[in-house]
């Protein structure tokens, strides 16, 4: 059958990397959402614990559950909220309404909109949404934002890092105690001269796909996961013979095609029959991707689809985080 090969060198050769960064690899927050990017969400959060990670950022409650053994701490980024979650879980609060009504007792971390325009609170609103939060009796434990642009050259990473700073002043002249600052997401701690923050959260440089532009220097990075397919079949074809639906892979010449067993049901792409996916080895896939199957020349027993999702993200037209996250939990996953 498919697998999705995890390898745990590279992932602990990457989190070294970013330790680096952060000084500390208790300062990492790694990020779990969406199945670990994909990667498995047990996998990595045992990896994480092996690294020595102590914090998660999962999205969903039921996240939050799987994977609380393996850590100190773990942020709940956006899901109904459930009372009494227990010492570990902290929830982040993106507006006032949730502020009002997160069931009182909830550790809560504070998310500002310094500048990106999705989720947080008004940075305006820092003195009143403390006291809401303390007469409503929430623990509040941490107070963030989210970096709309940090992998992009240009001058509003640094007034949202700017804006976030000034909030960080106001706590600590305000008093405020027990409370974790932190802005960063990969690409802003790469960014970063000197983190001085008190955590960093961490998804896609962890899996090793983070792409930043020149000038940017990102430390050499290594991709964690590869997908690999089992083939289903073979046959002899002969010239011009059309393989697949709407005959759509014509062949040049005569020659041996096999089918292997991932396609779009597997979350793969589609894709477009005339512009045709390339393997790392470099062919190209023949004709239309099935639900469960697509086509190559040659017989080889397994085949590599991608060992750097970054570069079948270019194929596509999208970002390795599309790719990753889009192939089916039902796929084994082993670490190699
Ligand atoms: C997904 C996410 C991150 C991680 O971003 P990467 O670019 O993968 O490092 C950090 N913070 C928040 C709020 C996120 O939603």
């Amino acid at each position: 059958m498919s697998k999705i090969e995890i390898s745990r060198r590279n992932f602990l050769h990457n989190i070294n990397q970013i330790a680096q960064k952060t000084q500390s690899v208790e300062k990492i927050a790694l990020v779990l959402k969406d199945n670990a990017y994909g990667h498995g969400l047990g996998i990595v959060a045992s990896l994480a614990k092996e690294a020595g990670i102590r914090h998660a950022v999962v999205r969903t409650m039921a996240e939050a559950w799987a994977v609380h053994p393996h850590f100190e701490t773990v942020l709940v980024l956006s899901d109904t909220p459930v009372s009494d979650p227990g010492e570990k879980i902290r929830r982040v609060v993106n507006d006032r309404r949730q502020l009002e009504s997160v069931p009182k007792g909830t550790r809560i971390e504070l998310k500002f909109d310094t500048g990106m325009h999705r989720n947080g609170l008004d940075p305006a609103c820092f003195h009143e949404a403390i006291e809401t939060a303390d007469g409503r009796g929430l623990k509040l434990s941490g107070v963030m934002t989210h970096h709309r642009s940090a992998d992009m050259m240009g001058s509003e990473f640094f007034w949202q890092k700017k804006r976030f700073d000034a909030l960080r002043e106001e706590g600590e002249r305000v008093g405020l105690r027990g409370v974790r600052w932190h802005s960063c997401n990969s690409a802003a701690l790469m960014r970063s001269n000197g983190f001085d923050e008190d955590l960093a959260r961490i998804g896609i440089a962890a899996y090793g796909c983070l792409q930043m532009p020149p000038p940017f220097h990102t430390p050499p990075l290594k991709p964690v996961m590869s997908l690999w397919a089992e083939r289903i079949a073979s046959r002899e074809v002969t010239p011009a013979m059309r393989i697949g639906y709407g005959g759509e892979g014509q062949m040049a010449k005569a020659g041996i095609v096999s089918t292997y067993d991932i396609g779009y049901g597997d979350g793969w792409f589609r894709g477009d029959a005339s512009r045709p996916y390339r393997l790392p080895d470099g062919r190209a896939i023949i004709g239309r991707v099935s639900m469960d199957a697509f086509s190559l020349e040659g017989d080889d027993e397994r085949v590599c689809l991608f060992a750097d999702a970054a570069e079948a993200a270019a194929q596509f037209g999208t970002i390795a985080y599309d790719v990753m996250v889009k192939l089916s939990p039902m796929i084994e996953r082993i670490v190699v």
